[in-house]
């Protein structure tokens, strides 16, 4: 099949989720994962209305961003973040997606100070606990957001997380509802300048739980693009 054929059977399973767990459809934006991907294959995404690309390394967003320039793409940062490689995406991400340290969001708020910008952000959150996994545990998510909140040019529009490969819809459901569930016990704290609007949870092979769970983002990208080839190129991940 086609990336747009893909495209549009992965929307309608998207929308037919939500209708069942009795959501609006347009609550819930799909992020094409295109990490690895070469640009005239993401190309064709595009044209087929996947405004909303994901990417995991600073890298690759500077190399693809000239290219789609003129498309109207928002580009989402969804990897590791390294505090030294901010100042090279802060002008390109509409939202960060993996932000889970003080110090990585005061980096982002010098640079988007320095460019007159507020950066969008997402905390990532570390719900299923492995050590391999970046993201906040879950009990000092809270904390981390009332001192996020503190920035200037930073805004938290919500949490992220990642599932565990291999689990099942129960398992993965478990884990986007603890997400749910933190958000909600977060936005009762009503800190300033916090929201608690987007949840970015679910890949290809879990989406369909995160929906359930309340996702307001799903990042696809093998349902979309096909397998990553890491083999052919240097892409650690
Ligand atoms: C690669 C990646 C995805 C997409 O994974 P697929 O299984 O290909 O859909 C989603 N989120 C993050 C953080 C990723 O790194």
């Amino acid at each position: 099949m086609s990336v747009a054929e893909n495209l549009a059977e992965i929307r309608s399973r998207i929308d037919e989720l939500a209708r069942s767990a009795g959501r609006n459809p347009e609550e819930v934006k799909l992020i094409a994962v295109s990490k690895t991907k070469p640009v005239p294959l993401i190309k064709e995404a595009v044209a087929a209305g996947a405004l909303d690309l994901g990417e995991n390394k600073p890298q690759e967003i500077v190399l693809k961003y000239p290219e789609f320039e003129g498309d109207n793409v928002r580009w989402h940062m969804i990897g590791h973040l390294q505090k030294n490689k901010v100042r090279h995406i802060i002008d390109k991400a509409e939202l960060i997606h993996s932000v889970d340290s003080l110090a990585l969001a005061e980096e982002i708020n010098k640079r988007a100070e320095t460019i007159g910008k507020i950066q969008k952000i997402l905390i990532q959150v570390n719900v299923t606990g492995e050590d391999s996994k970046s993201g906040v545990s879950p009990d000092d998510a809270a904390e981390l957001c009332r001192e996020i909140s503190k920035l200037n040019n930073v805004r938290i529009m919500g949490l992220m997380t990642i599932s565990v490969s291999g689990y099942t819809y129960e398992e993965n459901k478990r884990v986007f509802d603890s997400l749910a569930a933190l958000a909600a016990r977060i936005d009762g704290m009503k800190i300033d300048n916090v929201s608690m609007k987007e949840l970015s949870m679910g890949m290809s092979h879990d989406f369909d739980a995160a929906i359930a769970a309340g996702a307001t983002m799903v990042r696809v990208g093998t349902a979309i693009f096909g397998a990553r080839d890491y083999g052919a190129k240097n892409n650690a991940n």
